[in-house]
Parts: structure tokens; C-alpha cells; sequence
């Protein structure tokens, strides 16, 4: 039995020993959350069609920026920042111009906006608490090293959401910053890899669009499977995010019908991908050390 089973096997033991006693402990999400988008100067959350045109953090107006400016001469927006559109729905009062009659008109309006973050020197209105992190500078390095010999985009930023785009073949996390537990950050950052391992040019796991349910949940278990399998050979371990990677399987497996096959199956596929990712990046002398 190679380094791989036995933790594999240790895990799909933990996540069966769950179902048997009938455990149902939700997964928690370990980042802070930024809430929804608002206004930087009145702090009111965007609303209707704009919460899905705005991410969340918050946001400002060009001439809000100017009046900031005066006060603030040092503030400036960031080379490369790109506005945000945003509309504005009102009524607008109208004269009939037969019968005199005033009338209320609904009108959309379009507006720009630009994120807080995009610019320099300006005081930081998110509630959110930013950690540092020691070992960041080591998984960067890994990060980097996949990045580089996979061509994966990889994006950290402050965000709200984690994931894998097959389709633009690129990462998105949420800042290691926003974790008060690093470990969390890094077991989210080996399961956005691991999925990518599944695009077409590498392992073929992944088809363009899952059709079936089934499919994108057993593609989850092997993402959480691989990244669980990573963290222990990385020795990034605390009880609270292999609780959670146990209630994250757990949570995923109750769309699969033959559980424990598809553990199995998850688990040696999870194994492969993991395997891909020490190759490509130099650090399979990580494993073949007997
Ligand atoms: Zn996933």
C-alpha cells in the first residue's frame, strides 16, 4: 500500500464511521464574508439587477472619488482598474403634452462605478479582519509553480467565492487573508487545483458541462479527496478542516447512489490527480521517500 492509499483510506473510513452513526454536521465556510455590494460613502447594499453585476466589497462613483480627492489628495485609482456598470431604476415626472396630465415614468439608469480596493491610500471600510499568514510565502510557490507549467490561471483576491472555471481554464480564490485559519486557505486553494486537473489538456475528468448531477458530485469528492490527500503530505492538518473535509464528502456523497463505490472510485482518481500535481510541479521526492 503506497502513502496514498493509506490516507485515502483513513478518510473514506472517517466519512463511512459518519454515515453509520448518522452524523450531519454541515461544512462551515472558513473565510470571513465580504456581504454584498455597497456604497463606499453610504454604506446601502446595491440592490436588484446590480448584485449581479457587482461583486461584493465596496464601491464608489467617479465624482464621489473627486470629492474624496479634496479632502484626501493622496487617494488614487489604481493604473489598470476597470469601472463597474450599475443601474439605477426611477420614476421621472412627464408632461402629456395633449391633456396636460403629469405622469410618472419608469427609466433605467446607467452609471460607473469603481471598486474601493482599486484605489491607493484609501481608508479600508470592510468590517472584515485581515489575518497574515507565515506560510503563505511556501504555498505561493507551489501555487506558482503549478500556474507556470499548466498554463492555469490563478487569482487570489478578496472575494466571496472559491472556484474553478473549466471553461477559462483558471482559479479564483478568496485571499489567504481573509482565513483566520490558514490551513482552510490551503485546503481550498489544493481543491480549486485538484478540479483543475480534470480539464481536457490534463486528466480529461472534467467535461465541458456536467450534464448529470452525479457526475459534478463525484467530480467534488475527488476535489475534496485530492486536496484532503494534499494537505497531509504538506503536513497542513488541525482537526477543524478535516472536519470539515470529512462533512464536505459527506455532504456531496448524498447524490450518489452506490456510496461506496463511488468513494473508491473518487479516491483513485483523487490519488491520479494528486500524483499530477507533484509531478508537474517537482515535488514527487515528497512521496518516494522509502
Ligand atoms: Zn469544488
Amino acid at each position: 500500500m503506497n502513502i496514498y492509499e493509506i490516507i485515502t483510506n483513513n478518510l473514506i473510513e472517517r466519512v463511512e464511521k459518519m454515515i453509520e452513526n448518522g452524523e450531519t454536521s454541515n461544512w462551515l465556510c472558513p473565510w470571513q464574508k465580504l456581504g454584498l455590494p455597497k456604497s463606499y460613502v453610504s454604506e446601502k447594499t446595491y440592490s436588484g439587477i446590480n448584485l449581479w453585476l457587482l461583486e461584493s466589497g465596496h464601491y464608489l462613483t467617479w465624482n464621489q472619488y473627486l470629492d474624496i480627492k479634496k479632502h484626501l489628495p493622496e487617494v488614487n485609482l489604481k493604473k489598470g482598474s476597470k469601472s463597474h456598470m450599475c443601474v439605477y431604476f426611477n420614476y421621472k415626472e412627464v408632461e402629456d403634452e395633449e391633456s396636460g396630465e403629469i405622469k410618472n415614468i419608469p427609466y433605467l439608469k446607467y452609471y460607473r462605478l469603481f471598486k474601493a480596493d482599486d484605489f491607493e491610500n484609501l481608508p479600508s471600510k470592510e468590517k472584515i479582519i485581515e489575518y497574515e499568514h507565515k506560510g503563505m510565502e511556501d504555498v505561493q510557490k507551489i501555487i506558482d509553480t503549478y500556474s507556470e507549467k499548466t498554463k492555469v490561471k490563478i487569482r487570489i483576491e478578496k472575494s466571496d467565492e472559491a472556484y474553478y472555471s473549466p471553461l477559462l481554464d483558471e482559479i479564483v480564490l478568496v485571499s489567504e487573508k481573509q482565513y483566520k485559519n490558514f490551513d482552510s486557505f490551503v485546503s481550498t486553494a489544493f481543491h480549486e487545483i485538484i478540479h483543475s486537473t480534470g480539464h481536457s489538456s490534463r486528466l480529461n475528468r472534467i467535461k465541458s458541462t456536467f450534464t448529470e448531477n452525479e457526475e459534478y458530485s463525484k467530480e467534488e469528492l475527488v476535489a475534496q479527496l485530492g486536496s484532503s490527500l494534499l494537505c497531509f503530505l504538506f503536513g497542513y492538518t488541525n482537526t477543524d478542516t478535516t472536519n470539515n473535509d470529512v462533512n464536505y464528502i459527506r455532504g456531496w456523497l448524498k447524490h450518489l447512489k452506490d456510496n461506496t463505490r463511488e468513494l473508491i472510485s473518487a479516491g483513485s482518481q483523487a490519488q491520479k490527480a494528486v500524483d499530477y500535481i507533484l509531478t508537474i510541479t517537482d515535488l514527487k521526492s515528497l512521496v518516494n521517500q522509502e
